[in-house]
């Protein structure tokens, strides 16, 4: 397996917030000198955030011929006719993100191979009450309604992104899906600039790392490097090895090459079976949404018109 440490830098104000709250999600952090609450951002937000970076790809006209013309969506939408749109579960997408769809067949389900641990902040982000003037839409006046808003302003965030796959072309997707995203949380098209920085790429037996193990050892962001040396040290020992971070191609090359593996492709042969009618009597299996890597929740919250 990988595992991918990042850094991910806040450019500015973000808002990340779940069910709509105006207050930032804070997490009991661990730190050198004892527990700090801190700011913090949910690994499920930041994988919708990056799945959805990668459907942009998957979803292009050119592209989406490859896989019969059909799109991929993070979650299901009703549709003209009352057919429901989702994940199509016959991408690379859905071969590392997971998820869920009913077929013909019956239902199939999917945990992705592709875990986020929540991005810790590393101390350095200030949190910070805006008054905003609500204007009135039809006469541009400020009213007399005042609504609060808060942010969280600056700072680096520390994150593990672990892949349970040893391809390098899978590697290379997320990778991809991680320095192609450059905004998140609530509102992303205002707020939320994040610049993602891969600190380390290690390939161990087993996992070695989390965010909340390595926010614990960080006493400053000037601290990363030699937490990180010493993180060097004990892959050695693990039997692991340190990546370099590979040069990544074009989105539509990079997606191209996870489709064209063989695993891929018995996988989708797999999930046939489930969705398509022919030659199958209701093979699937019942699954729970809560067994497939990403809920609605996560969509809506993510969605510009919630937030
Ligand atoms: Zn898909």
């Amino acid at each position: 397996m990988y595992q991918i440490i990042v850094l991910r830098k806040l450019q500015g104000r973000g808002i990340f917030v779940t069910e709509d709250r105006n207050e930032p999600n804070t997490a009991m952090t661990p730190t050198p000198k004892g527990l700090e609450e801190r700011p913090v951002i949910l690994g499920r937000k930041l994988a919708a955030k990056e799945r959805r970076t990668l459907l942009e790809t998957r979803n292009k006209p050119e592209v989406k011929k490859k896989y019969n013309d059909t799109e991929c969506h993070l979650s299901p939408t009703p549709k003209e006719g009352g057919l429901i749109k989702g994940p199509c579960m016959q991408c690379p997408v859905c071969f590392t993100h997971g998820g869920l769809r009913s077929g013909d067949g019956g239902n199939y389900g999917r945990a992705g191979i592709v875990l986020y641990d929540d991005a810790y902040s590393l101390g350095d982000s200030e949190i910070e009450v805006l008054t905003m003037n609500a204007v009135d839409t039809v006469t541009q006046r400020t009213g007399t309604a005042l609504a609060t808003e808060t942010f969280v302003y600056g700072g680096s965030f520390i994150n593990v992104v672990s892949l349970k796959d040893d391809h390098p072309e899978v590697l290379s997707l997320i990778l991809d899906s991680i320095l192609s995203t450059g905004s998140y949380g609530a509102r992303s098209r205002h707020y939320g600039r994040m610049k993602n920085e891969i600190r380390r790429i290690i390939k161990v037996p087993r996992p070695l790392v989390t965010s909340y193990g390595l926010v614990g050892q960080i006493g400053s962001p000037d601290d990363i490097n030699k937490v990180l040396n010493e993180l060097d040290v004990k892959v050695t020992e693990s039997g692991g090895e340190i990546i370099t971070v590979p040069k990544l191609g074009n989105h539509e090359k990079i997606l191209d090459d996870v489709n064209n593996l063989e695993e891929v492709r018995h996988w989708y042969e797999e999930v046939a079976k489930y969705l398509k009618p022919e030659g199958s009597k209701g093979r699937g299996k019942k699954v729970t949404p809560d067994e497939s890597s990403n809920t609605e929740k996560d969509d809506q919250e993510e969605g510009e018109e919630n937030n």
